[in-house]
């Protein structure tokens, strides 16, 4: 069977961990390949540290999940909260795309809370058809085939909810998953406390309890697709990851959803 190769583009470190780390254990256990990039540098998310430091701690967080994952977790060096659809961001992205060269990529839709997010799915579709163009950016070679864009699971409904085109069943890994979403520890133990009021995290007095909430809530947060779509799961299935195909990208066949949902 052919192997194949998983781009993963997330707005921010961590975003990858929450909507496809599950994918990506079960992918690479089966001897295909998954990358994991962030779009931005993640330097906004923190409410006491300097951008230069989160900077360099998110880097660190960004390895230490790889590291768990066994895969590499790259950062490019745009801005975190200034993401905007333009071209030199398409430009940038278009060429570490086709360095690559993935088969899927998985991605944020368009329709999010966050700008970043936003922006990082309208980057990707703008990118869709022009892969296969070798005039635009021309230093780097076009692709040949144009990779079949997935949206990750959100919860989003306007202008259109999110459609669960395939469902991975990820009980069989979600405690790895939870420990490598945990690395991005600047996030989920500071960052997101703060800004979301999570006051159960952010008044558990040591770092043990903290994770000991963190690991509820991830539970539960990796339960709601295996919970909304149980006719496209395994009966019985307690976690799992959901994805919509992009029309604008390549087509989704019967082979690749075999290969990422058994
Ligand atoms: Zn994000």
């Amino acid at each position: 069977m052919k192997s194949y190769r998983f781009l993963v583009i997330g707005a921010h470190p961590d975003d990858c961990d929450l909507m496809a780390a599950g994918l990506a254990m079960k992918m690479l256990a089966k001897g295909h390949e998954v990358f994991f990039l962030s779009a931005t540098d993640g330097g906004a998310g923190h409410q006491t540290m300097s951008r230069e430091e989160l900077i360099a701690r998110r880097a660190g967080e960004c390895e230490k999940a790889g590291e768990i994952l066994g895969l590499t977790y790259e950062a490019l060096p745009i801005p975190d909260g200034e993401l905007t659809a333009d071209l030199p961001y398409r430009r940038m992205l278009m060429k570490r795309i086709r360095e690559i060269a993935p088969d899927v990529i998985i991605t944020h839709r368009t329709c999010d809370y966050h700008p970043d997010h936003r922006a990082c799915g309208q980057l990707v579709m703008d990118c869709s058809y022009l892969v296969g163009v070798p005039l635009f950016c021309p230093e780097v070679p076009a692709l040949r085939k144009a990779p079949v864009i997935l949206s990750m699971w959100d919860h989003f409904t306007n202008p259109t909810p999110f459609r669960a085109d395939l469902c991975v069943p990820i009980d069989d890994v979600v405690e790895r998953k939870i420990g490598a979403t945990l690395s991005h520890v600047s996030q989920f133990y500071e960052w997101l406390p703060w800004i979301g009021g999570w006051e159960d995290i952010e008044n558990a007095l040591t770092f043990d309890e903290k994770t000991k909430l963190l690991h509820e809530q991830m539970h539960r947060r990796f339960s709601r697709a295996a919970k909304l779509y149980p006719d496209k799961l395994p009966e019985g299935t307690q976690h799992a990851e959901a994805f919509e195909w992009n029309e604008y990208g390549g087509k989704l066949t019967d082979e690749l959803v075999e290969i990422m949902t058994k």
